[in-house]
């Protein structure tokens, strides 16, 4: 979602006359889009920004400036935390930040502009995305869910969908671009169109989007689904269209009612298992992931097996685990923060151990399977991505072009990473 962010806030700002620098070092304004969503994140920002307030000479220059939701849920905090900044914008004024900064030029004085939030639709006019394979699409921002861990509603605001017709102008757009995938982009995807007038929602977008992109060559992925909002219909559309990809980003959190209802995520384990199940049965190579936070307060030992329990039951493709941390305003916030750093680290270790493992059993029994693949540029060369978004190692093959679908088949494991056998010569 912030890449997105900054590929819009990218747009504006070359809308404005401003030119990207090829490397931050010869840039005359360097901007920072900030992320709260866990402490560390928190204080990686300050750390970067600080460094270089601190090597800027006499001139002062870069200009620093900060955006997003640190700026905006801590504004006061971040102007003690980095007294050097010159410019800060909040989530929701990024049309402002070219005049801020020629103000700054010209008043030469700090410019701190951070509005409440915003209502009405989502009305992003446009992002400068890099050439390459994969284009993010936000259909919505913000979210109103306030799991009480969380950080994100109080920098983001209400959740403000992009209207139907407007998705499907830029899923055209991108298209005629030469991109081969796009991934729809919202904190919880599946409550998409509530904040519309009318009946949309996930269902009509996925199944407007299906017909306008058929036999267009063209990967559709979406993330986050909130498992409280999943419904069976959503799983039938991803099953009967070969155009969206069977992968179900689906956060589990917790696996304990006690915690579950703690967090306030609207659902409890058997609910989650339901729908996860229901996924298995109707899209048996359907690649599910998820994220998992230990050491909520006042999670026990007791708690944690059941989050255990789960991740062993559903055989998560890819998890993301994360200890817990207090984030300012929150509901959790309240609590004590009661789980000891060293159990949290134990309960993480555990947990990752445990996630590999049902990891590797699920890959073992891929092996023989064949599917399609994009190929893309990773750091190490060319891989093959499904459409369950499980990365393989197709390096046997020579004639590989970035972009191409082609056909694979899973032959061994190296590790954790697939090999693959590309089996068709188109
Ligand atoms: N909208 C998504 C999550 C977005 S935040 C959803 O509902 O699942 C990304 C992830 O960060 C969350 O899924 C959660 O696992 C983690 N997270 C959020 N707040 C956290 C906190 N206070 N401490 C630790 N992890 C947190
Ligand atoms: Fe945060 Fe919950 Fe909203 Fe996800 S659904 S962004 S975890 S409040």
């Amino acid at each position: 979602m912030n890449k997105s962010r900054s590929e819009h806030l990218e747009y504006i700002l070359c809308e404005k006359g401003f030119t990207p620098a090829s490397t931050p070092d010869e840039a005359e304004v360097v901007i920072f889009n900030t992320c709260a969503v866990r402490e560390h994140a928190m204080d990686k920002a300050v750390s970067i920004v600080n460094s270089w307030a601190s090597r800027r000479g006499k001139d002062a220059m870069p200009l620093l400036v900060i955006f997003g939701c640190l700026s905006q849920h801590m504004k006061e905090a971040m102007k003690k935390k980095i007294p050097g900044i010159d410019v800060m914008a909040g989530t929701h004024n990024l049309e402002d930040i070219p005049r801020l900064v020629f103000d700054r030029i010209e008043e030469k004085k700090g410019q701190f502009a951070i509005p409440e939030g915003e209502t009405g639709p989502l009305l992003e006019k446009g992002y400068r995305r890099k050439h390459g394979i994969t284009a993010l699409l936000p259909i919505t921002y913000g979210c109103d869910n306030y799991c009480s861990y969380c950080i994100v509603p109080y920098t983001t605001g209400r959740q403000r969908s992009k209207i139907t017709a407007q998705v499907l102008q830029e899923i055209e757009n991108i298209i005629d671009e030469g991109f081969r995938e796009i991934i729809l982009l919202g904190q919880n995807v599946n409550s998409y169109g509530k904040d519309l007038p009318g009946d949309q929602d996930f269902e009509t977008l996925l199944t407007d989007i299906a017909k306008m992109v058929d036999g267009k060559n063209i990967w559709i992925r979406f993330l986050t689904s909130h498992p409280k909002d999943m419904r069976k219909h959503i799983v039938e559309i991803v099953r009967d269209h070969s155009c969206i990809c069977p992968y179900f980003h689906f956060p589990l959190q917790a696996g304990s009612d006690r915690i579950l209802s703690l967090m306030n995520r609207g659902y409890d384990q058997h609910r989650y298992l339901e729908m996860a199940d229901l996924i298995r049965r109707e899209i048996p190579y359907a690649g599910i992931g998820t994220d998992i936070i230990v050491g909520y307060p006042s999670e026990t030992e007791a708690d944690f097996l059941e989050t255990l329990h789960v991740v062993k039951k559903v055989a998560f493709d890819v998890a993301y685990t994360f200890m817990y941390s207090p984030r300012p305003g929150t509901q959790a916030e309240k609590m004590e923060d009661d789980v000891l750093p060293a159990e949290k680290k134990e309960r993480l270790t555990r947990i990752n151990q445990l996630v590999r493992e049902v990891r590797m059993e699920r890959l073992r029994n891929l092996m023989g399977r064949e599917c399609v693949a994009l190929v893309e540029r990773e750091k190490e060369g060319l891989v093959g991505k499904t459409a369950s978004n499980l990365k393989v190692d197709i390096s046997g093959t020579n004639s590989l072009r970035e972009g191409e679908w082609r056909k694979v088949r899973f032959i061994s494991l190296r590790g954790s990473r697939v090999i693959a056998q590309v089996i068709d010569e188109t």
